[in-house]
Order: structure tokens, then C-alpha cells, then sequence
């Protein structure tokens, strides 16, 4: 499809603004000017599905959170070095979601302005706690953008070296196991990890990782499937770091955060994204006694972390969740997305597998069921086959043939009837060439 006129121009603007560094989504990049709902607007007025974007957890611009916004920045905004509420309320509210070991009174909060610096700073405590520097990371995870998260985020690529720190293994793929345990394989994995870096003599700091491997392509299945890679990282005096960035906040389906689908309690859980609705908020949560340490030993003051306009914001949003019945509605249309992604398996060979949490959907496409030989390059038409019928999706996994399909959690029962109808075209479309 031609790229417009006006698109264009705006495309070599950016080239020449902002630099080489920068990539868009699909092949005719969507050029967006307003949001609403799981609906974004193009200059033209013509709406486009939402199935992707995470980030806007309740909805685009939901007015709710909007207004908390603007009041509390009518009224006062400023850092942590002077005594206010909203920090304090929040914090309350935040840690009463997690199960007793980091709810208040056992845990504390954190807060920054990216899941980055969330993940840079359980690096710092998990180092200073344990007295380790080591950690294992998924084969193509994504942690985040400071020098040390890159160089512990092997899908930036092979270009990106990762720290002489830092060990990978291979996520666990229940589609891809052949029958094999993958909790019992990923723990052995994680012990071969460890076991190297002592032979480098390095202590293990922390196993990290996504609860829903979201980079690594969506690996759910079978819940549970985490705890014996924990326990051997806790064995060999590490922690145990859960990535809630990409599933927290109730987009599993089964409560606020993904880890609960797999009976574990972490030591540190880092947040970020759905956190603030697209407000710049996210943070961590430590059990108490792991901050001690480093509360001893250093101060932290994060400039814009916790202000009062992003506490008012984080609270509406779990206002929002919690009243709107967010968590019930994932996992409700979820089923829905899978059981409908499913039975259009029957009729598009191109689909192998279907999995995930609530709305958080992952569909694997191959080329041959038998070999499960990913189907990488129909996964990009029909990525942007999708993209023609104005439904946004991407693509993730070592083969890019995993679809991500994670909408606003307001998506409701229309909106996957939508979607799935799109599919079906999209997925004729492809087949025919
Ligand atoms: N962790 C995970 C799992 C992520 O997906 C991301 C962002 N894609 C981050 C951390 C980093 O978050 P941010 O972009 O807010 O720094």
C-alpha cells in the first residue's frame, strides 16, 4: 500500500527531527490525532481497533483519569522531599492489592517515571541485598532502557551486547517442549545460569523476568510453571524479580498481577505502563526487609517519581479497574478472543497454536502444524493486513510469528466480534498470497 502524501512528509520529518533510532509500526504507518475508548482517530476522522496497546489499560483518554490529572495539577505538584498525601494514599491502596508477604506492613513502595528505572532499581537492590551481581534473563527478554537493561535485553539484538553479568536461558514454550516438564526444564535451565556464573565467580543477584514472557512470545502455560525455576534461584541466594510491567495491573484476568497465576510470592515486583494510563508513572514493590540495606546505604530521590499528579493519576486508574469490573472483563473477553481465535484455527492452517491470560493473547503462526516451522513472513502481512482493515496489532518472538493481542481492558464482547471477523479476512487474505 502507497504511504499518503501528507504521511510522507511527516515520515522524513521525523527522520530529520528525531534521528535514525526511532521505528514506526507497519509497512503504511498510522498517522493518529486522537484517542478514545479501545479507539484511535486518524487526521480523517476514520477509527482504528485498539488490540495492541497495553499502555492505556482503561481506555484511551478515560475522562476519569483525565480529571484526576487536571485537578491535581490546578492544585500542587512537587517531589518527595516534602510531606504529602497522595503519595501516602496511593502507596496504601498500591501494596493492599499484593498477597501478604509485600501488602502494607510487610512491603513497601517505590516510585519512578519509567519500568525502566522500576527494573534499574530492583537491579541496585537485589546487588546490594544479596551481595550477588549475577542475573538470568529470558533468551529475548526486554527489561528496559538504562545501559545496564539494555545489556540485560537480549530482543535488542545481537548488536546490543549483553553485560558479562548476565546469563540467558531459553523461556519456557510449553507449544515447543514436545511433551517436557517446562517448569522443571526451565529450572534446570536457570541452575545451568547460576552454575556458570560461579564459574566465573559471580553470586547470583536475581532471576528477572516477564510473568507472561510477553517478548519471548506470550508463554502462559501451564500456570504454576515458575515456581521450580524460583526456588533454585532462592536456593542459590538470588531473588526472585517479577517483570509486572507488561502483565500487571489485571490483564491477566485472574487478579492484579500476573505472578499470581503462578502461586509464587516475588521478592520485588516492578511496574510500569498500565500503571498511569499513559501517564509517565510506574515504581516497585519490595518486601521490607530487602530495602533496608540499601535504605542504609544510600538515599533515593527520584525528581518526578511519586508526584502528586502521578499518585492522583495511579489512583484513578485502580479506581477505574476495580469499578468498572476491568480484571472480570479480561478474563471473560479473553476467553472469548481464544475460544474465537480458535475455532478459526479449523478453517486457517496458517494458525498453530493459541494461549494466554485474560487480554493478554498470544497466536502463533506456522507454516506447517506437523514442524510448527514459524510462519514469519505471513506473520507480517497479515500484521498488515490488519493494519488495512484498521485493526492495530504486532508481532513478537524469536521467529516474529507470534501475534501480542493485548487491547485496553474496556475492550468488550463487540469490539472482539470485530476483531475476530478482521482476522478471519485478514487470515483469507494472506492464505490466498
Ligand atoms: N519491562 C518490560 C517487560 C517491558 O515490556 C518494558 C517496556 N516495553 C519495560 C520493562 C520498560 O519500561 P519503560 O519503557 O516504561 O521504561
Amino acid at each position: 500500500t502507497a504511504i499518503p502524501e501528507r504521511e510522507r512528509a511527516l515520515i522524513a520529518r521525523r527522520e530529520r527531527l528525531l534521528g535514525p533510532a526511532y521505528r514506526l509500526f507497519y509497512a503504511n504507518p498510522v498517522h493518529v490525532v486522537r484517542g478514545e475508548g479501545v479507539w484511535l482517530y486518524d487526521p480523517d476522522g476514520n477509527a482504528y481497533l485498539d488490540v495492541y496497546n497495553n499502555v492505556a489499560c482503561v481506555g484511551h483518554c478515560h475522562p476519569r483519569v483525565v480529571a484526576a490529572l487536571s485537578r491535581q495539577a490546578a492544585v500542587l505538584n512537587t517531589h518527595t522531599r516534602y510531606i504529602t498525601d497522595g503519595i501516602l494514599d496511593y502507596a496504601e491502596r498500591l501494596l493492599a492489592t499484593f498477597p501478604a508477604g509485600l501488602a502494607p506492613g510487610a512491603g513497601h513502595a517505590m516510585f519512578t517515571c519509567t519500568g525502566s528505572e522500576a527494573n534499574d532499581l530492583a537491579y541496585r537492590i537485589a546487588c546490594a541485598h544479596t551481595g550477588g551481581t549475577g542475573f538470568v534473563v529470558t533468551r529475548l527478554a526486554y527489561h528496559g532502557v538504562t545501559s545496564v537493561l539494555a545489556g540485560m535485553s537480549p530482543s535488542l539484538g545481537p548488536q546490543q551486547p549483553l553485560l558479562p553479568n548476565v546469563r540467558t536461558v531459553p523461556a519456557p514454550d510449553l507449544y515447543r517442549a514436545g511433551g517436557a516438564d517446562v517448569g522443571e526444564s526451565f529450572a534446570a535451565q536457570v541452575r545451568a545460569a547460576v552454575a556458570d556464573l560461579a564459574a566465573q565467580g559471580i553470586r547470583p543477584a536475581a532471576l528477572l523476568v516477564d510473568t507472561i514472557f510477553s517478548s519471548d512470545g506470550v508463554l502462559s502455560d501451564p500456570p504454576g510453571f515458575l515456581r521450580p525455576a524460583v526456588a533454585a534461584i532462592r536456593e542459590a541466594g538470588g531473588l526472585f524479580i517479577a517483570d509486572e510491567v507488561q502483565p500487571g495491573f489485571g490483564r491477566t484476568g485472574e487478579g492484579m498481577w500476573g505472578f499470581a497465576r503462578h502461586g509464587l510470592v516475588p521478592d520485588i515486583v516492578t511496574m510500569g505502563k498500565p500503571m498511569g494510563n499513559g501517564h509517565p508513572v510506574a515504581g516497585l514493590v519490595a518486601r521490607s526487609d530487602l530495602l533496608r540495606g540499601f535504605g542504609e546505604r544510600t538515599r533515593y530521590f527520584n525528581t518526578f517519581g511519586g508526584n502528586p499528579v502521578s499518585c492522583a493519576v495511579g489512583m484513578a486508574v485502580l479506581d477505574v479497574i476495580e469499578e468498572e469490573g476491568l480484571i472480570g472483563n479480561a478474563r471473560v473477553v479473553g476467553e472469548m478472543m481464544r475460544a474465537g481465535l480458535r475455532e478459526l484455527a479449523a478453517r486457517h492452517a496458517l494458525i498453530g497454536d493459541v494461549r494466554g491470560a485474560g487480554l493478554f493473547v498470544g497466536m502463533e503462526l506456522v507454516t506447517d502444524r506437523a514442524t510448527r516451522a514459524p510462519a514469519t513472513a505471513a506473520t507480517a502481512r497479515l500484521v498488515n493486513a490488519l493494519r488495512a482493515r484498521r485493526v492495530l496489532i504486532s508481532a513478537a518472538g524469536p521467529h516474529a510469528n507470534i501475534l501480542k493481542i493485548r487491547p485496553p481492558l474496556v475492550f468488550g464482547r463487540e469490539h472482539a466480534t470485530l476483531f475476530l471477523t478482521a482476522m478471519d479476512e485478514a487470515l483469507g487474505e494472506v492464505a490466498a498470497g
